[in-house]
């Protein structure tokens, strides 16, 4: 019954044998706050900071951008928000930044590709204004995501920008934390090399909208191959299992913030793989932490290791019935 579905379930979750599950919350703008505290999300697993910079002439300046990121933490006092650092590019066009032209804008200059490439003076701005806002004591822990990650080195150059930045904000005495750092694992450059990416960062967060689209070479915006683009595909479900395996022998914890996550009738084949959080659009925050609830962590992970061993998502949707 859905009207009970929605019900929020404010406290966090385990599945009925004990394992820790985040339940969290995908927000794309300040408004989208409130709602996902209402619905109970433990915290934010994307914060989407596009629209900081869509639909206006020119870039927001380093205050307005701190502003931003201390609201979120503010929302959620108690729990962890996770920035990512702006995605711009691809489907995100934003005609103030003169992005070039691409004929594959989706493998074009991206999200970090930007940031470390022509705009790295954004970048510096957007950096100062997470590690001030990471000092920021009346709201929740501060984790900064960066997105479309497909080499170990794009990692250490973000570290070492974000070195640069505390260096200059101790320079002139402003207060800021390093927050904990983290990758999307959207490219299938990124689930290979997983396990090196998760001996230098703190998390890794699974991006199963791009993952999917790179993985089986489907256009997330074409109708045409929608049947494609499909995470239940085998070939995503290996990518997603090499990821968490590797995140977890590298000591980093890992979550999911593609739409897949919001489904509850893929919350106990989540769990079984090895997700340590989740995180979707507030309104099916409720559900997925009562799937959480029912879930046995050895019949999930069983189920995790069969869906892996299909060859077909015929397979997988079968298993799942
Ligand atoms: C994803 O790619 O799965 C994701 C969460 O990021 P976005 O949808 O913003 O590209
Ligand atoms: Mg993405």
């Amino acid at each position: 019954d859905s009207t009970v579905d929605t019900d929020p379930v404010p406290e966090r979750v385990t599945t009925a044998d004990g394992r820790a599950v985040e339940v969290a919350a995908n927000v794309g703008s300040p408004t989208e706050l409130a709602p996902a505290g209402d619905r109970g999300a433990d915290g934010v697993g994307l914060f989407r900071t596009e629209f900081l910079f869509l639909d206006r002439e020119e870039p927001p300046d380093e205050d307005e951008q701190y502003e931003a990121i201390t609201a979120a933490l503010r929302a959620f006092p108690d729990d962890r928000v996770v920035v990512r650092t702006p995605d711009i590019g691809g489907d995100k066009q934003v005609p103030y930044l003169d992005l070039p032209t691409e004929s594959n804008p989706f493998l074009g200059q991206r999200g970090i590709r930007l940031s470390l490439g022509p705009h790295s003076a954004l970048f510096e701005t957007h950096l100062r204004a997470l590690l001030r806002a990471g000092a920021t004591d009346e709201g929740g822990r501060l984790a900064v995501m960066l997105p479309m990650v497909a080499r170990v080195e794009e990692v250490v150059a973000a570290r070492e920008r974000i070195e640069t930045v505390a260096e200059m904000l101790d320079d002139e005495g402003v207060d800021y934390a390093r927050p904990e750092l983290g990758a999307m694992v959207e490219t299938p450059a990124a689930t290979y090399v997983a396990d090196a990416l998760a001996d230098r960062l703190d998390f890794l967060s699974l991006g199963t909208n791009d993952l999917t689209q790179y993985v089986m070479a489907a256009d997330r915006e074409n109708d045409a191959v929608a049947e494609l683009q499909d995470p239940l595909h085998p070939a995503v479900l290996r990518a997603i299992d090499r990821t968490t395996t590797a995140a977890h022998e590298g000591d980093a914890w890992v979550g999911m913030c593609g739409e897949m996550a919001g489904d509850p009738g893929l919350t106990e084949l989540l769990v079984g793989l090895g997700l340590d959080e989740l995180s979707m659009s507030a309104v099916t925050v409720p559900a997925v932490k009562r799937a959480v609830r029912e879930i046995d962590g050895d019949a999930a992970a069983t189920l995790a290791r069969d869906a892996v061993a299909c060859e077909t998502r015929e397979a997988v949707a079968a298993l799942l019935e």
